[in-house]
């Protein structure tokens, strides 16, 4: 960092646009702390990579994720938020309660007391053409957000672990049928989420199988072709839905020296609170939360994270 440049110096500084970065913003702005935010590289997050949201309180003909996002910004600016489009690249967390430092961009630095940390997670993708060519025509990373659609309809789902079989259990109380593709001929899932998957009548799973490609027109997803990675053999599964559950990467990267993490790279958080390791730091949605993964339980820590920053910077001062 240069001596000689003139750093910005912020109260509460927020990475991540999706509802927990924007609801934190609006807290954070109505209790005069002037939050900026930095969207990182997808404003608005995953939600504007899905369709219809119609499971979001408040909304009774449903909305779509765009849209939805471009609401909580402007609702978050109508508080006097700065909505910036950067990305944190570097971050150097003040270990005594002091200044957080935080490099965007790859190039200019800003000071913050407070930083919250919104950056999300990531699905993962199996990383066919027609994987990408049909997202959001039939092809989706989250049977609770989009089940709803295939009602009564048959669909497939692949995965192994326990997101996977408690997908498939959800989605089996919708649909008529699920085939579940499973890349092995064991689960990954706890013994009790596989047993939940064996006893449901309408689950068919197919063990040994791998997707080759997902089938469709202009309508949607129509059939998925899928092989035996054992016999080799092909076949073509008639099906409208296809999810892929195959786990989700949380973006994390940048705290690794920094943040304490789980295993898997989650932000560890005190329980019921949205506090870090390092004073002053916080983090909310699904960067520090894998069971849920839901905008509105994102949003709902959003604010917590808040109002914990506020409830930090009051303390302090006192
Ligand atoms: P996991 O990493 O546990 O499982 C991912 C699954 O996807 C594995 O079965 C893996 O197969 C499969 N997979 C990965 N890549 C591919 C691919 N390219 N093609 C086909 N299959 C693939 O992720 P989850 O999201 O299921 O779970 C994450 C964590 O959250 C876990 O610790 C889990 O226990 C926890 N969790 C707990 C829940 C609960 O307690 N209610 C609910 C949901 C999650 P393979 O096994 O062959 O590697």
């Amino acid at each position: 960092m240069s001596n000689t440049e003139e750093i910005e110096h912020l109260q509460c500084l927020i990475i991540g646009s999706g509802p927990a970065g924007y609801t934190a913003a609006i807290y954070a702005a109505r209790a005069d702390l002037h939050p900026v935010i930095y969207t990182g590289i997808v404003p608005g997050g995953q939600l504007t990579q899905t369709t219809d949201v119609d499971n979001f309180p408040g909304y009774p003909q449903g909305i779509t994720g765009p849209v939805m996002m471009e609401d909580l910004k402007a609702q978050a600016e109508r508080f006097g938020t700065q909505v910036r489009f950067g990305y944190a690249t570097e971050v150097d967390f003040s270990t005594d309660g002091g200044i957080h430092k935080i490099q965007i961009d790859g190039s200019k630095w800003v000071t913050a007391d407070t930083v919250i940390i919104a950056t999300g997670a990531t699905a993962k993708w199996l990383g066919l053409p027609s994987e990408e060519k049909y997202n959001g025509f039939g092809v989706s990373a989250c049977a609770v957000c989009d089940g709803f659609f295939f009602k009564g309809q048959d669909v497939a789902i692949v995965g192994a672990g326990d997101t996977a079989a408690e997908e498939a259990t959800y989605l089996a109380k919708l649909c008529r049928k699920v085939y579940m593709l499973v890349r092995r001929d064991e689960f990954r899932a706890s013994k009790a989420m596989v047993h939940r998957v064996q006893n449901t009548a309408n689950i068919e799973v197919l063990y040994n199988t791998e997707t080759e490609e997902i089938l469709g027109d202009e309508r949607g997803v129509n059939a998925v072709r899928v092989k035996n990675n054992k016999t080799l053999q092909e076949s073509v599964l008639d099906v409208t839905g296809f999810f892929v559950a195959i786990g989700h990467k949380p973006n994390t990267e940048l705290f690794q020296n920094s943040l304490d993490m789980d295993e898997t790279g989650y932000l560890l958080t005190k329980p019921d609170s949205t506090a870090t390791n390092i004073q002053g730091v916080f983090a909310c949605g699904d960067v520090q939360d894998h069971v849920y993964r839901q905008a509105i339980t994102a949003a709902g820590t959003g604010c917590m994270a808040a109002l914990e920053a506020e409830r930090y910077l009051a303390g302090r001062d006192d």
